[in-house]
């Protein structure tokens, strides 16, 4: 798990972070007091340990001593104070610690929060930073080298350009306007071609002083916009903003597909991803097997042992369903108790084989109660159809699915 490291010889402050560290963002905090047990600590260091909270002022280092002992280490720092003076703020900065925090602000714990939360995301997070000057380039890199993102550099447009189509995840793009060539608008309208918005930050860096140039960038397609020279907090500011509104539409995205009881797709996904599924897979020749699954009588499954351990059930036949399908498929859950799956290159000749087996793993679920277990069995429809749309095969394999039903439950049947 991962862990937070805090330096602090406030019982007060220490607790009220250490709280909101295991209970905010589920991670442990490993706290020591004073210089002297930072210094054990760090002689046998935690792996896990990913960041530092640090006091400026402990009682056996009263002037910020304990920055170097962690800096020194390669663990990002953030040091937290009382005290505004800015002259220590920029000596701080340069020793490399990534914020500066003042403790006596009632919203400091969140911010430090938001800020573990933030470093812990980052890493394994591929930036770019495009700039024609080596030194500006390196500063940007260490920043964000200092900010726990992977870091790939890249001295002027085509090299971003490749670089991008060869690392497709990367998630922050950092464009200098002025370059020989192709320059920060070019570039940034042409990455935008197939990089939105909401899958790609680029913030677009701008010369001195030019109101104009800064909505230019925005217009051809940047999130924002910062203007040189900046100081470290605000680059640091805007990146965290920015990368904070790309996951947080990550997971509505995600929630807006996906079924919250199952943890499988929904209804939505599956005719709006899945139709095109379909269509591509038709198009190309490639076989594609739908299959509607229905569990038998599961009203009255509800009705004996109540509404949650139906969703107990429900939930597991999800879970099985997608153990048993492959990446490329389809699982999807199209409301009640009844779920649909595509299979994309299943050949017609073993999807009955496919499915029956499918049907004999279901039934061998058994939810545990108290003095009992629950089992259920389940009807499927496949439809082999070869021609057709998602809906039609749909139709095709609900008709087959009904004729199971007729005929008795627990069984399949496929045309
Ligand atoms: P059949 O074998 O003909 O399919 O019978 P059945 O009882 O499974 O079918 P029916 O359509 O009559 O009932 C489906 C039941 O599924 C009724 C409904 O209360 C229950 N159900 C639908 N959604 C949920 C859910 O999210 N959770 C739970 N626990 N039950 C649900
Ligand atoms: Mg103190
Ligand atoms: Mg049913
Ligand atoms: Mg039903």
């Amino acid at each position: 798990m991962a862990k937070v490291l805090i330096v602090e010889d406030s019982n007060f402050f220490s607790t009220v972070l250490k709280r909101g560290i295991e209970m905010k963002l589920g991670f442990e905090a490993v706290c020591a007091t004073s210089y002297a047990e930072t210094e054990a600590l760090l002689t046998n260091l935690d792996d896990d340990i990913y960041v530092a909270f640090l006091d400026l002022n402990l009682g056996d280092a009263p002037n910020g001593e304990v920055v170097d002992l962690v800096v020194a280490t390669g663990l990002p720092v953030i040091v937290f104070t009382s005290d505004v003076d800015q002259g220590r703020r920029d000596e701080f900065f340069q020793k490399g610690v990534v914020d500066y925090v003042l403790k006596d602000t009632p919203s400091s714990v969140d911010y430090l929060l938001s800020l573990a939360c933030r470093l812990y995301r980052n890493r394994g997070t591929k930036a770019m930073i495009v700039d024609d000057s080596k030194t500006a380039r390196k500063h940007v890199s260490r920043l964000l080298e200092r900010y726990q993102f992977d870091v790939i550099e890249a001295e002027h447009g085509p090299e971003a350009i490749a670089q991008l189509s060869a690392n497709p995840d990367t998630k922050l793009l950092v464009v200098d306007y002025e370059m020989p060539g192709m320059d920060g608008f070019e570039l940034i309208r042409r990455v935008r071609a197939d990089h939105p918005r909401d899958t790609l930050v680029i913030i677009g860096i701008s010369g001195t002083g030019s109101g104009l140039l800064s909505a230019k960038l925005i217009k051809y397609g940047a999130n924002d916009f910062i203007s040189k020279p900046f100081i470290e907090e605000e680059f640091l500011t805007r990146i965290t903003q920015n990368l904070d509104m790309l996951d947080h539409l990550e997971q509505t995205r995600e929630a807006a597909d996906i079924d919250f009881l199952t943890g499988v797709y929904n209804r939505r996904f599956l005719y709006n991803s899945g139709a095109k599924m379909v269509a591509n897979a038709k198009r190309t020749d490639v076989n594609v097997v739908v299959a509607v699954i229905d569990i038998d009588f599961f009203k009255s499954v509800n009705d004996r042992f109540g509404h949650d351990v139906g969703d107990q059930v429900l939930r597991s036949v999800g879970a099985l369903l997608q153990n048993r399908f492959r990446e490329g498929d389809v699982v999807a859950r199209m409301g009640g108790e009844e779920f649909c799956v595509i299979a994309v290159n299943m050949e017609p000749e073993v999807a009955f084989r496919m499915f029956e087996s499918l049907r004999e793993s279901v039934a061998e679920i058994a939810v545990a109660l108290a003095h009992t277990e629950v089992k259920v069995t389940t009807s499927i429809g496949v439809s082999k159809n070869t021609r057709g749309d998602l809906a039609e095969m749909v139709k095709h394999a609900d008709g087959l699915l009904y004729e199971a039903k007729q005929a008795g439950r627990d069984r399949v049947v496929a045309e």
